[in-house]
């Protein structure tokens, strides 16, 4: 097998038992970025220096019998929203252009702790607003299984980074699906975390009520392994959660018999590719198979649930982005006066996306509609947290598509930001309920393009989620799929 074929595990192992280096690792996925991504641009910005001094620091403590990290070696991909220090950090925005934050987030002081060797930067949506990864300000990434098709967004250079083979292990972040619907389109496995369940310090906030970070990888089993280096409490984040976080690993093979999956019959109608709909039904004999049983469940808000994020969400995003005037951060335009320069900051600096969800936002939010709007949302959320509570009296997980689409061409959807919106009608109500979700590949369409099934479990079980989604993984082999990339090279 090629180095860079292996799995996390894989590689973390071979390189303790010496047969091969970190070094060697790390000069592959080097080698394989040059090959590739000319063609597919995922990355916004490599650190081939940083890279090797984190793999020869692994190298030389295994070859001195020091202790190392659980992810020591293993090359790791960080989506631009998450800050490193003294390294530039975008966002895919022209406003931060040129910054370089002062600290790292807490993800990636974990990750670097625990001896991952933290190759650069990937492409995404605009501040993590979109579904494509087409509102990028520098460019869009292509699809290693079709380069005419997106790679979904927003986390989509970090979905693109693990299906290319270029790294095993990325991380993303999800404020409304973002990890797990670019998991889909790329056919790779991505994880939210319970809200609470990883610290946000160092994510740049798109909406800090929705916004989780998480894993994305090859396989259930990586993404298990990444996901307890990163979760557990953080004094930075008081939204970090206090509690104790299981190795992830452990339990996966444990099965899901007596395990109750729920299958909410206002997710199968509305226009799902007819691919998909036959993907997930195999998928749930495949469920049935491995011993669990499969109940309808009844989710009766969540024809509202897009419409509630699109408020709560911009709500957010409006105050959050507040802060980039000129003064503080990246791009600063001048003007005749201190309004001036705001303003021709802003104008310059923000792509049309995030504008318009600046100003939707504004809106919701101004006096007389805050409470026809903002407020109505909010409730609304309830609402949709308590349709899952209900839910899962009577089932231990959810089971749903991830998209209601595979990977649509490049530009298609650009001129119709409602039908993107859709992209992510099943992948929100997790984020507005706090629920963990991941997505793993099920299918492929007729054209080739990879399908992904949705598990939402309950807060902070993530190990449940875990385990039936092995469980998955263990009887099929969709996930071991790789894109022809050399046929179109
Ligand atoms: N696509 C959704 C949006 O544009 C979700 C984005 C995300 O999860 N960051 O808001």
């Amino acid at each position: 097998m090629d180095l860079h074929e292996h799995s996390a595990l894989e590689i973390r192992e071979g390189i303790a038992r010496g047969k091969f280096t970190a070094q060697e690792v790390c000069e592959r996925v080097f080698a394989r970025i040059r090959d590739w991504d000319p063609k597919f641009r995922i990355f916004l910005a490599s650190d081939e220096e940083g890279a090797h001094s984190a793999a020869t620091e692994v190298d030389r403590k295994l070859a001195a019998g020091e202790p190392v990290g659980l992810l020591a070696g293993i090359p790791l991909a960080l989506k631009d929203n998450l800050c490193t220090s003294g390294f530039p950090t975008t966002c895919a925005s022209r406003i931060l252009e040129g910054w370089r934050p002062p600290y790292n987030a807490t993800v990636v002081e974990r990750v670097k702790a625990a001896g991952a060797v933290l190759v650069g930067k990937v492409n995404m949506d605009e501040f993590a607003m979109g579904s494509s990864c087409e509102n990028s300000a520098f460019f869009p990434t292509r699809n290693p299984w079709n380069p005419e098709c997106v790679v979904g967004g927003s986390s989509g250079g970090s979905a693109a980074a693990v299906a290319a083979d270029l790294v095993p292990l990325a991380l993303g972040s999800d404020t409304g699906g973002s990890i797990r619907q670019p998991a889909a389109f790329c056919g790779v496995t991505g994880l939210k975390p319970t809200y609470g369940r990883v610290s946000r310090f160092g994510l740049v906030a798109f909406a800090s009520s929705l916004d989780q970070i998480g894993p994305l990888a090859r396989s259930v089993e990586d993404a298990a392994l990444l996901l307890s280096v990163i979760a557990g409490h953080d004094q930075q984040d008081a939204t970090s959660t206090d509690l104790p976080v299981p190795d992830y690993l452990l339990r996966l093979r444990e099965g899901v018999k007596g395990l109750k999956i729920g299958l909410p019959r206002e997710f199968i109608s509305a226009g799902i590719q007819p691919e998909i709909k036959a993907a997930l039904e195999t998928a749930q004999k495949v469920f049935a198979d491995a011993g669990a049983d499969l109940i309808e469940v009844a989710l009766p808000h969540s024809e509202y649930c897009l419409a509630a994020y699109y408020l709560a969400a911009t709500a957010e995003a409006s105050s959050n982005l507040a802060r980039y005037d000129g003064v503080q951060y990246g791009l600063r335009v001048s003007g005749d006066n201190l309004l001036e320069m705001y303003g021709a900051t802003r104008a310059a600096g923000f792509g049309s996306e995030v504008k318009r969800r600046i100003m939707l936002g504004t809106y919701a939010l101004s006096a007389g509609y805050y409470e026809a709007y903002y407020k109505k949302a909010l409730q609304v959320r309830t609402l949709i947290q308590r349709d899952f509570e209900q839910a899962m009296t009577k089932c231990d997980l959810i089971l749903t598509p991830t998209s209601p689409t595979t990977a649509f061409r490049l530009g298609e959807k650009m001129e119709d930001p409602l039908t993107m919106y859709l992209s992510d009608v099943f992948t929100i109500s997790a984020n507005l309920a706090g629920l963990p979700g991941i997505s793993i590949p099920c299918g492929y369409s007729l054209e080739g393009l990879p399908i992904g099934l949705q598990l939402i479990g309950r807060a902070y079980d993530e190990e449940t989620m875990l385990r039936t989604a092995y469980a998955y993984q263990s009887r099929t082999d969709w996930h071991k799929q790789r894109p022809a990339m050399e046929e179109t090279k």
